[in-house]
């Protein structure tokens, strides 16, 4: 949204960093967060004054409407250093149009360009020495907004907080994983939320998966909530087929999350001459692919992990193991885009930017 606002960013420093009592070689993700917080509160019909305050809890109504009807989404995005000491943001455009188009379909307020990028640049030179150099560590960026009017009425509230938290984050390699092919429960249907960072399509996905994991698998992969014939994605990440040569992902829809790493995956593979199909994916030939020896890779992916290989899946009651592959094209894509996120190699795409 472009637009005209002009209130100047007010800026209230921490007295203290807190930096010196942080392990960044031991850091669990989304755990420990930076001295400073963006804030910017919405009454009286518009956003009022943006402003940097150090990182604390909140005060709100138990009233407040997020409380009691979910209005909350949110983005994910990342800030990384390269060996100069210079900070990049990858395709942060994409996540702005995107917190926007999530708070649109939940009846809440859009957010001012320039309040956004103004708001986030400042945040990340004030915090720049929590954004540790080398390949895989980054600064993960958490915009989101939640509706703070207090009040139990069920309908949108006309009060809102905005709010950008930062938390560093190390190169994590949480070993390749198992999923579950989802049979029976969804995470978002035709004509919903899936499509939107809200923050309630989340909390919907954390009982089937602890019913996954009784049966040994981390992740759900979600089906079609119609006949859960088709693959469509997991629960932080699109996800990926390789039947023998080909890159295989669902089309994104009003069910599925418009991923950014999703989409410059498949713009690189595409780049590099690699088959890709976007189009749905049918359970039952991932299945038949498996057994016959064609199915060579799955793997999610996400701005959290990047690329997050999968070695076996499960579905109706049977286990497929996914052999090992040297030259995995998950580690191709994944080093070919993390080369262009910390500046080790030429942005043909034009998606660093610059802090
Ligand atoms: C955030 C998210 C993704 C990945 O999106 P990126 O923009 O690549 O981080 C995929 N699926 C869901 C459901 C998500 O919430």
């Amino acid at each position: 949204m472009k637009n005209t606002v002009s209130k100047e960013l007010k800026i209230k420093k921490a007295n203290e960093s807190k930096i010196g009592q942080v392990d960044f070689e031991n850091l669990d993700f989304g755990k420990v967060f930076t001295d400073h917080m963006f804030v910017c509160d919405y009454a009286n019909g518009e956003w009022q004054t943006p402003e940097i305050v150090p990182y604390g809890p909140l005060t709100m109504d138990p009233s407040a409407r997020v409380f009691h009807y979910g209005q909350a989404v949110f983005e994910g995005m990342k800030a990384y250093k390269d060996d100069n000491g210079d900070t990049f943001l990858f395709r942060p455009d994409e996540n702005f149009n995107r917190i926007n188009k999530s708070a649109e379909r939940l009846a809440m307020p859009k957010f001012p360009e320039d309040y956004f990028f103004e708001g986030l640049n400042t945040l990340l030179k004030l915090d720049s020495a929590w954004i540790k150099p080398g390949f895989g560590n980054s600064l993960y960026i958490r915009p989101f907004v939640i509706a703070t009017q207090a009040s139990v009425s069920a309908s949108e509230a006309d009060e809102y907080k905005f709010l950008i938290i930062c938390s560093p984050a190390q190169s994590y390699y949480s070993g390749d994983v198992s999923v579950l092919v989802a049979e029976k429960y969804s995470r978002s249907a035709d004509g919903g939320i899936g499509f939107a960072k809200a923050a309630g399509n989340y909390a919907g996905q954390f009982y089937p998966t602890n019913l996954a994991k009784k049966e040994g698998y981390q992740q759900v992969v979600w089906t079609d909530s119609n006949t859960h014939e088709y693959m469509e994605e997991a629960g932080t990440m699109n996800v990926f087929f390789r039947i023998n040569d080909t890159l295989l992902t669902a089309p994104v829809s009003d069910r599925i999350l418009d991923g950014i790493t999703r989409k410059s995956l498949i713009a690189i593979a595409e780049k590099e001459g690699y088959k890709v199909d976007v189009r749905p994916v049918k359970v039952s030939e991932i299945v038949e692919a498996a057994k016959n020896g064609s199915l060579k890779e799955i793997f999610g992916a996400g701005t959290a992990a990047v690329v997050s290989p999968v070695k076996a899946f499960g579905y109706k009651g049977e286990h497929y193991e996914i052999e090992k592959q040297e030259n995995s094209f998950a580690s191709h894509f994944k080093n070919a885009l993390m080369n262009i996120q910390y500046n080790k190699s030429e942005d043909s795409f034009g998606w660093r930017v610059k802090v």
